[in-house]
């Protein structure tokens, strides 16, 4: 049993790796290329090939059993006094319990906010804001491995992912937005480009440091102060950023950070006291921000759901297709927004492919976030594990054919065993609904008239992917495919410089590079 997981019944983490299953699997099956893990096994002399847990120190880490709001430069209790709490989604253990914003604390929020735009933030010249963004930018890059970890365990998420792409990129959005602070004049928005104002901005649970920086570091380099929301069920890196704040010497007001759940999302964003709302979650909430925010005058962007196509053409280069197949769907348990969780595929290597990535699957590591080794964690919360679970049985009742690798899935926290659909057609829920999990639809298609036709069957526009060695193809495919981004024989690439956002029910509005920081600028 892995370190990190007491409690958890003995077949738990460590004996349910999906690499060791497949091991085991491979022995009886005898294929091809399973004979070669056979040989290999065989020519050890019986020595053993798994993966000893590499688990990460929680120790860098300290979690206060309380947390309170931060509001103009300090932490305090809600006016309320009400808290929740949050918890490991790993294991179910309760990590700590944080306020939970009423009205009153995002009247004094916003006041705050109001109050440091225009005495503080906004007439502070360029140059000087963006001395401020390069701090919180090289704090949380000295503090990364602190925030790696907490993410972790607040998230469910896989170490190798906060440590390789969470933190490193939003320290890379502060960077890179500290950049434009003191060239507003020069950004293509004409002279002296003016900030909105206040900003409410609304985060998921997915990811929820690099949301922070995708919210906050444009706002701030443009010269606007900011409420920030972070999910109810991921607070705490949110909560470890208002104190990289106060590391910064922030001047107060000009950040603040409200926990609670959606009441305090509602309340923040119908405010009248702000003039700029931006939203990163689902369609439905999005819908009901953009009414409430109609006819008030308040800029809005909004980035929502997805359920995008990643199109394997039969010329595709078969090895990085698998992987980026998997990368597009399995990374970060499938809560990803742009997931490329439709696999279209071309019929005639379709069994090829399928049969390719299930093999890749078998050796996927699902289990203690905090170990080194694992590919797959935890699911965020016992609610998304519900829809998830729903939403895969739909996939059964309606006709599609289910596979996962075989996987014991840990005795305690949220889990779910990557999967994939063959045999999805396109009326499937499964195929149209956003399942948010590590579950991927497989569909097929003969020509790539009818890969486009299919890519764009859906109420969705935020992401793509395309894989073929052809140039011609792939700009074709970019043109055709209505979707906001369209990746070319890779998947789930971000950059602070790459505009980012979609259009139809995936919301509107672009996050990243000189776009982003458009929306934050009254142009
Ligand atoms: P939500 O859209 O409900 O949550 C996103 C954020 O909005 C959270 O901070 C949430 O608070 C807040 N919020 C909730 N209701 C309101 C409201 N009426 N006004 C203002 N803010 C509000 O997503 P969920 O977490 O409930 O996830 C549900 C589904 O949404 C998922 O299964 C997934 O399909 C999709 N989703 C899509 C995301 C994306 O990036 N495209 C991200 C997250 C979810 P609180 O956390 O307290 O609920």
């Amino acid at each position: 049993m892995r370190a990190g997981f007491a409690g958890s019944r003995e077949a738990g983490v460590g004996e349910a790796s999906l690499a060791d299953k497949a091991g085991r699997a491979d022995d009886a099956a005898g294929s091809e290329g399973e004979t070669q893990v056979a040989a290999l096994g065989a020519g050890a002399a019986g020595l053993d090939w798994q993966y000893a847990p590499a688990p990460e120190s929680r120790e860098i880490v300290s979690i206060a059993p309380e947390y309170g709001l931060f509001v103009d430069g300090e932490f305090g209790p809600a006016g309320s006094g009400q808290t929740f709490a949050t918890v490991n989604p790993a294991t179910e253990e309760q990590l700590s319990q944080v306020a939970e914003a009423g009205a009153a604390d995002v009247d004094r929020a916003v006041a705050a906010a109001r109050l440091a735009y225009e005495k503080v933030w906004s007439p502070m010249p360029g140059p000087e804001r963006a001395k401020y963004l390069y701090r919180i930018a090289r704090i949380l890059a000295e503090r990364s491995r602190e925030f790696a970890v907490l993410e972790s365990i607040d998230n469910g998420k896989p170490i190798k992912e906060t440590r390789d792409v969470d933190i490193p990129l939003a320290a890379a959005h502060f960077f890179y937005y500290a950049g434009w602070a003191d060239k507003l004049d020069y950004a293509g928005f004409g002279p002296a480009p003016r900030p909105l104002g206040v900003a409410g901005q609304v985060i998921p649970w997915n990811f929820p440091l690099l949301m922070a920086a995708w919210k906050l570091a444009p706002a701030l380099a443009a010269g606007n102060t900011c409420v920030l929301k972070p999910a109810e069920t991921t607070p705490l890196s949110a909560l470890l950023l208002a104190q990289v704040c106060q590391q910064a010497e922030l001047p107060p007001g000009v950040v603040n950070v409200l926990t609670g759940a959606g009441e305090t999302g509602a309340a923040l964003v119908g405010h009248p006291g702000i003039d700029k709302v931006a939203f990163t979650g689902s369609t439905e909430v999005g819908i009901a921000i953009s009414k409430a925010v109609a006819g008030t005058g308040k800029k809005l962007t909004l980035e929502l759901g997805g359920k995008a196509a990643n199109v394997v053409f039969d010329d595709a280069p078969i090895d990085q297709a698998i992987e980026g197949i998997v990368n597009g769907i399995f990374f970060n348990q499938g809560h990803v927004c742009c997931a490329g969780s439709r696999l279209l595929v071309q019929e005639s290597v379709a069994e090829h492919v399928v049969e390719r990535l299930q093999r890749r699957l078998t050796t996927l590591r699902l289990g203690d976030p905090l170990d080194k080794n694992t590919d797959i964690g935890a699911i965020n919360s016992r609610q998304q594990l519900d829809k998830i679970t729903e939403l895969s049985a739909a996939g059964e009742a309606e006709g599609a054919h289910r596979w996962s690798p075989p996987c014991e899935l840990p005795g305690r926290g949220y889990w779910f065993a990557p999967t994939v659909f063959t045999g999805v057609s396109q009326s499937h829920r499964i195929a149209r609904e956003e399942i948010f999990g590590p579950v991927l639809s497989v569909l097929t298609f003969r020509t790539p008239d009818e890969a486009v036709t299919k890519a764009n069957n859906t109420p969705y526009g935020l992401s793509a992917g395309v894989w073929t060695e052809k140039g011609s193809r792939i700009l074709w495919m970019a043109q055709k495919m209505r979707a906001g981004v369209v990746w070319a024989n890779t998947y789930n690439r971000f950059d602070p410089a790459s505009p980012f956002g979609g259009y139809r029910e995936s919301g509107y509005g672009r996050e990243g590079g000189r776009h982003g920081l458009g929306a934050y600028l009254d142009v």
